[in-house]
């Protein structure tokens, strides 16, 4: 027999065994503590079952692909521990936390710099409040979709939870491609897009901030719009703001930063350093650049750096002008890699159509996009002595990439993880905006630091395995996932 407790009631499992996966259905007597009552009407509970539930999502949303490898990874990491807890399968958790609580899908319209009128889509995914306002990035890209969104916006969930900040999840953004435009349609597309969403966001309501595609100067040009229309002014509405009219200090650096600080307790736990590592990024953005910083103040060498267009092997590793130069590339909107060794011959060697992953490594941080890393750059990797891999993109790499590693017995760090400094910086900047106060960057640091850390201990309490090794994915899907579920009990079946 199997029992919970769950506020005022007592639940228990009788005639199954909620740890055998053959048991179809348990049966779930629900009896009243208070009133001692015993044996109330008896409820059938189903035990939850990763490809039950699969087949259901699949076929009520195909061709969501990315959505459903996001959802699937999740359920099988935390299928065991979820149903040991039938109280969360009587009130359907799962199959709550797997929709959004709504998705807005609208049209932007916006005029170029040749007076030609250009029509996109934009979206914003508000995927559970359970532990506060909706919060999670806008992602600008010519491939964004709603499968996309409500991938990122499922993992936002399990990311803000890691947090221990009371963040809820959501993601948003539009198919528009910022590859080649100039600043003032940048800023015309910001200000139409916000037109469209602004009713829906604020800081109590729903927070949104950067992703590809959407750095400071875009949070700028859509939180002047946003101010404008909802004549609120230095609110937490948005995030990534500029030091001076709202923002925090670290916030541009704390993706990658956080990155680093996970990394280093990872690199720690084998009694090992980040002394002289050679480590490979994969982009040259935000979150590149922030890693690529700290990185090298702990004494790594960043060894590569990557585009669409190819990989720059760096053999001397990185150096302060190099990370600066990527600031400029990013707001040329070229969107080239190959720019930092036409400016830098020689320290900066370009070769086109190559991943990151081809650069001989210790330490390998996809920084860009999703699905990024598959199974053959898994297995070069490995074959070229790789002994840690952390992902700062969203799901950078593929179920079989995962697979690899783990199987070779590589540390694995998790996106939802690895990169949680960003939105955990995003929640100590409304934190600053709701009491009208500046922390300063060593504040902000530190404090980044110890969440960084507590997440990092999170993972391993729930990820050690009998081996002693730590699974990293299933560390962070059960603390993440659990602490959402509780809050979703106590607050009732809404
Ligand atoms: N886009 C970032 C993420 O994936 C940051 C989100 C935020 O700051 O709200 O977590």
């Amino acid at each position: 027999m199997l029992e919970s407790e769950q506020g005022k009631r007592k639940y228990f499992v009788e005639n199954g065994n909620c740890s055998n996966k053959n048991t179809t259905f348990a049966t779930l007597s629900i009896s009243s503590k208070l009133s001692n009552t015993t044996n109330k009407p008896l409820i059938k509970v189903k035990q939850m079952k990763v490809n039950e539930i699969m087949t259901a999502l699949e076929a009520k949303h195909p061709g969501e692909n990315e959505y459903l490898q996001a959802v699937r990874e999740v359920l099988e990491t935390i299928e065991e521990e979820y149903n040991k807890h039938p109280e969360f399968e009587a009130a359907k958790i799962v199959e709550r936390i797997v929709e959004p609580d709504r998705i807005f899908k609208f049209r932007v319209v916006w005029v170029d710099d040749k007076g030609q009128t250009q029509v996109n889509l934009g979206y914003r995914v508000q995927y559970n409040a359970a532990l506060g306002a909706y919060k999670g990035g806008l992602r600008f890209h010519p491939k964004v979709n709603e499968s996309m969104l409500k991938f990122l916006g499922f993992e936002q969930i399990f990311k803000n939870s890691l947090t221990n900040l009371p963040l809820g999840g959501g993601k948003g953004g539009a198919d528009f491609d910022p590859t080649g435009k100039s600043d003032a349609e940048i800023m015309r597309f910001c200000q139409a897009f916000v037109y469209e969403l602004w009713r829906n966001i604020g800081p109590d309501q729903d927070s949104p901030a950067g992703d590809v595609g959407v750095g400071g100067r875009e949070i700028g040009y859509m939180y002047g719009m946003y101010k404008k229309l909802a004549r609120e002014h230095s609110t937490g509405a948005l995030t990534g703001k500029s030091y001076g009219w709202g923002g925090s200090l670290m916030r541009p650096e704390a993706t990658g930063f956080g990155a680093v600080y996970y990394v280093k307790h990872m690199v720690e736990e084998k009694g090992d350093t980040l002394e002289g590592k050679r480590v490979a990024l994969s982009g040259f953005g935000n979150v590149a650049w922030g890693a690529a910083q700290k990185a090298c103040e702990f004494g790594a060498k960043v060894v590569a750096i990557s585009g669409p267009d190819g990989v720059c092997e760096l053999p001397e590793g990185i150096n302060a002008e190099m990370i600066n130069y990527m600031l400029d590339m990013r707001a040329s909107n070229r969107n080239k890699v190959q720019d930092m060794a036409d400016k830098f011959p020689g320290k900066a060697i370009f070769t086109p159509g190559k991943k990151a992953w081809s650069v001989k490594c210790d330490i390998a941080m996809p920084c860009a996009f999703q699905n990024e890393l598959a199974e053959e750059d898994a297995k070069m990797l490995i074959a070229n002595g790789v002994k840690y891999v952390a992902e700062v993109s969203n799901m950078g790499c593929q179920p079989g990439a995962i697979a690899a590693f783990q199987a070779a017995k590589i540390p694995f760090g998790p996106g939802k993880a690895v990169n949680a400094g960003g939105v955990a910086t995003s929640g100590l900047e409304i934190c600053q905006n709701a009491g009208h106060i500046n922390w300063t960057a060593k504040e902000v640091d530190e404090k980044l630091k110890k969440i960084m850390s507590d997440i990092y201990d999170q993972c391993v309490k729930y990820g050690k395995q009998a081996d002693g090794t730590i699974n990293y994915v299933k560390g962070a899907n059960i603390a993440g996932f659990m602490r959402v579920a509780h809050a979703m009990m106590a607050q009732g079946i809404i």
